[in-house]
Order: C-alpha cells, then structure tokens, then sequence
C-alpha cells in the first residue's frame, strides 16, 4: 500500500466558469488557471502520482505548454490514471476536501465523485469528495480563492 499527498490552489476571478470535479457549477467567479483550474482534480491528480513516485502536475503537464490550455483537467486525470496502471499499481481510494466560501458545494460532490471516478476507470466508492467553508478566515474564507487537499491511495499489482 502506497500513499500520496496533495494540495493545490487557484484565485477566483471575474469572466472564468467554475470547474470544480469536472463538475460546471453556477457561481459569478471562476478559478484563473492556465487549464480548466480544477482545483480538487489538481490535488487528486497531485496525490496520486506522489503515491507512485511519479513527481507531480507541474512535472506531467508544464503550464508553460500550449497543448494544456483549457485543458480539461479530467483529461490529466486519465492520464495520470493510465500511468499508475503502467507502473503496476491499482487505485485504492482517495478521499478530498475542498475549501470554499462559496457557493455551496454539498450537493455536487456526488456528480464530482462519479466524474472522477469514471476518469479514473475505478469505482466511485473508491472516491470521497467533501467540502469545508473557513468561517469566514484566510484567502478562501475572503472569497480571495479556494484549496483542495486530497490523499491518495494505491496498491500493488
Ligand atoms: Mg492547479
């Protein structure tokens, strides 16, 4: 068994639709990003390949390449689980938070747990997706921006 660790962060701003599981939620801000800025599908995608010792997104899809542009950050996630089936691991569960002022992300976490999982080609009771406010503290608390954290976990063969 093999586990891995992720976090990610995006500013909110004006004219960018919010991705969020590969989920398109309605809200007046959207995550800047050079992709889709999915912010909870970029930890998950992050946790995994640290559980693979494969290095992170940064190293996988470079933002400073064009052909990631508006990507759709579930396409990456394919990606990144055909790469952990070529190194002989089986995703176990993962299990992620995301932090948010706003809006309320409760009733899309189903939808999120199924487009990840899909993506993924596992289970989607392998996938757990929770939401968290701040209370009003920080930079997600401001409405500055939101955080994902998400663990991963893998086993051999
Ligand atoms: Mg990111």
């Amino acid at each position: 068994m093999r586990i891995g660790f992720g976090y990610d962060v995006h500013r909110l701003v004006n004219g960018r639709e919010l991705i969020l599981g590969g989920v398109k939620i309605p809200f007046e801000r959207g995550l800047a990003g050079h992709s889709d800025a999915d912010v909870v599908t970029h930890a998950i995608i992050d946790a995994l390949l640290g559980a693979a010792g494969a290095g992170d997104i940064g190293r996988h899809f470079p933002d400073t390449d064009p052909c990631y542009k508006g990507i759709s950050s579930l396409v990456m996630l394919s990606r990144v689980g055909d790469l952990i089936v070529r190194r002989g691991f089986q995703v176990a569960n993962i299990d992620a938070v995301i932090v948010a002022q706003a809006p309320k992300l409760a009733g899309y976490l189903p939808a999120m747990e199924e487009l990840i999982a899909r993506a993924l080609g596992v289970a989607k009771e392998k996938v757990n997706v929770k939401a968290t406010t701040t209370e009003g503290l920080g930079f997600a608390g401001a409405g500055e921006g939101m955080a994902a954290y998400a663990v991963a976990s893998l086993q051999e063969g």
